[in-house]
């Protein structure tokens, strides 16, 4: 079977309305994918190789033993042609946590979203509508929302909100969708900010899970898994999170 059909196949299936979405949203040329992929471009074409893929980059990076795959003008140039990413990524905006370096992919792997604290915030559609189109235009299989250790947005929350002090501008948006997270963290024994982070993916990854129609559907399905993960700055480890 070809890359093309495969990736047309893909779309199809993790849609389940393809041919409307198709239509809809007028993916004609990002659905075109070249016909001789060599095997080096290829990529994982479920949510458990996805995570195997990014496990095993990972090992390299946080080894210093990175590949760099999919970085060759080869595989640039075909992915230009359309995408086919195997992971929708929730990361946070820190400029050390970059899912491309840390998980030691390449071009047209990963769709990666980042938001400082990396929040699932319903009101801000462009978030959640981003991960959606990841994954119902682009089929990827797997969705992960990814904390870091000492993530300043956290960090910054718990301050807040100790305090009682607000952040001007559009800032305080942050602060009020992590605090569900503090609140839970706070009842907790150990290191407040790192409960507190943990707690923030986990309500992160329930929120998505449950975000009707598009990904709660696809979850539902088999489709489309979603799993959180914790990056540990100085280690460059990824935790996955239960
Ligand atoms: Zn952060």
């Amino acid at each position: 079977m070809s890359d093309k059909s495969f990736s047309r196949r893909n779309f199809l299936k993790v849609s389940g309305v393809g041919a409307i979405a198709a239509t809809s949203l007028n993916l004609g040329g990002i659905l075109s994918v070249p016909e001789a992929l060599a095997d080096e471009c290829k990529r994982p074409e479920n949510a458990d190789e996805a995570l195997k893929a990014l496990m095993e980059g990972n090992q390299r990076f946080v080894d210093s033993q990175k590949k760099g795959p999919r970085r060759q003008a080869k595989c640039r140039k075909e992915a230009a042609a359309g995408q086919n990413p195997f992971v929708a990524i929730l990361a946070c905006a820190d400029s050390r946590v970059a899912p491309e370096i840390l998980f030691d992919q390449g071009i047209g792997d990963l769709f990666v979203v980042r938001v400082a604290g990396n929040i699932v915030n319903p009101t801000n559609y462009g978030i959640q509508g981003s991960l959606e189109f990841g994954v119902l235009a682009l089929g990827a299989p797997l969705i992960v929302v990814l904390g870091h250790s000492e993530c300043g947005a956290v960090a910054g929350s718990i301050s807040a909100l100790q305090k009682g002090t607000e952040f001007p501008g559009s800032i305080n948006d942050i602060v009020q969708t992590i605090k569900p997270a503090v609140d839970k963290a706070e009842g907790e024994k150990g290191n407040l900010l790192h409960n507190a982070t943990i707690a923030n993916v986990q309500l992160g990854v329930e929120k998505l899970k449950n975000s009707d129609p598009v990904i709660s559907d696809l979850v539902k399905k088999g489709k489309v898994k979603v799993v959180g993960g914790n990056y540990d700055l100085k280690t460059g480890e990824v935790k996955w999170i239960g």
